[in-house]
């Protein structure tokens, strides 16, 4: 079997993550040139599907271009921000850094709110008041800090920003399609991702989802953002696709906008407890998450995030048992399941990463392949703190 099978070597790291045989097969076609009637379909189909999953209203704009997650954060910034513009930023860990640095090096004036101590989040009440002492343009949320797992309340956010009158932006890059977010419901502005994480595709795409009162604001800008990245360089594209017309400005990265319409259609046909469509795939996470959890627990494990309320259900950020080191996630790549190790500055070496996002949340014997793996290199490493079998065991109650 190839990449996504049992017997090759798993990518369970925080993205890119391994992705279903049917995106696979849609993305290995021979390349389609971007205006034949199957990349025309795929890519409308594909636009009005994301209204779907990112539970977006009918007048909100998707946009699907070539990129990565950090040029989704590029083109959410340079479209609503300039020089002077006053923005908050809440940071919880390496990417809302990275957002602050961006906004500050186009001009923005910036204040950010931080949670207090490593693993901790920023509460909504926090933002709101935050909010309340200066006035804002927008506020920019990491909904999940793959550096430490944390999960910020983006509907707590996203609604204090609304009732304000500030915009809202919420890098998605490792929650969408995997974390509820109701865009239209909670009034939301923007909500950015890439393709290779919880939409389970593979790298190479920037998505988003824009509100009519975030289109506005890019309108309003005194200055113009960078071509590639103009919203409104990019909106009769979109338009002319989702009419199932097509048109030209830059070619499109087809192979992965065949796989995208493939796999939006696999998280919207998702089934678990009873529930259909996307609500459903977010239980799927919320279901795999938990067997991790109890799984790490078993183990004698514990988690960055300090409490369960805002732990993410798309990753885990574990943390080294006394006497294991960085040497756990080696141990685990020679049994064929790829980690990661730890992100945040300062704490890098103290703890590993575990994604469970996309299609994988769909397929318990992956999960617990990845946890039957840990067990082996926690005891090659001299880790004696648990029961050989229990964090199995104790996942496999969960997923049944
Ligand atoms: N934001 C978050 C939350 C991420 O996890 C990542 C990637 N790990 C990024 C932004 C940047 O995405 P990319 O690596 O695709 O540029």
């Amino acid at each position: 079997m190839s990449s996504n099978g049992a017997q090759d070597e798993l990518l369970m790291i925080p993205g890119p993550v391994a992705v279903s045989p049917a995106v696979l097969e849609a993305y290995s076609t021979p390349p389609p040139g971007h205006l034949t009637p199957r990349v025309i379909e795929a890519h409308g189909s594909a636009l009005e599907r994301m209204r779907a999953v990112w539970c977006a209203g009918a007048d909100s704009q998707p946009f699907v271009v070539p990129g990565s997650g950090t040029i989704a954060m590029e083109m959410a910034v340079t479209n609503l921000v300039e020089a002077g513009t006053r923005v908050l930023v809440v940071d919880t860990g390496y990417f809302s850094v990275r957002m602050a640095e961006m906004l500050r090096r186009r001009g923005a004036q910036l204040e950010v709110v931080g949670a207090p101590a490593f693993g901790e989040t920023v509460a909504a009440e926090e933002v709101a008041r935050a909010l309340d002492a200066a006035p804002y343009a927008a506020v920019f949320a990491t909904h999940v800090d793959t550096s430490t797992g944390v999960r910020v309340d983006a509907e707590g956010i996203a609604r204090a920003a609304a009732a304000r009158g500030v915009l809202s932006v919420f890098d998605g890059v490792c929650a969408t399609g995997g974390e509820r977010f109701e865009q239209e419901a909670w009034g939301a502005d923007v909500y950015l991702t890439s393709s290779q994480k919880a939409l389970g595709l593979p790298a190479g795409l920037a998505l988003m989802v824009v509100s009519p009162r975030a289109l506005a604001a890019r309108e309003a800008l005194s200055s113009a953002p960078p071509m590639s990245l103009d919203w409104l360089q990019w909106l009769p594209i979109m338009r002319a696709y989702e009419a199932r017309g097509g048109a030209y400005f830059s070619t499109p990265a087809t192979n992965l906008v065949m796989a995208l319409d493939v796999s939006l259609g696999e998280l919207l046909a998702s089934e678990c407890n009873g529930q259909r469509g996307i609500a459903a795939r977010f239980e799927l996470h919320v279901r795999a998450a938990r067997a991790m959890r109890e799984a790490f627990a078993a183990l004698g494990l514990s988690l960055v995030p300090t409490a369960p309320g805002h732990m993410a259900n798309t990753l885990s950020a574990v943390r080294y048992p006394d006497g294991t080191d960085a040497g756990l996630v080696k141990r685990m790549a020679a049994h064929r399941v790829l980690v990661a190790g730890g992100l945040a500055p300062g704490h890098q070496g103290t703890y590993f990463r575990v994604g469970h996002m996309g299609w994988t949340v769909t397929q318990p014997a992956l999960l617990l392949r990845t946890l039957e793996a840990l067990e082996e290199a926690l005891a090659q490493g001299g880790h004696r703190g648990f029961e050989r079998g229990a964090g199995v065991a104790a996942a496999r109650v969960q997923l049944s």
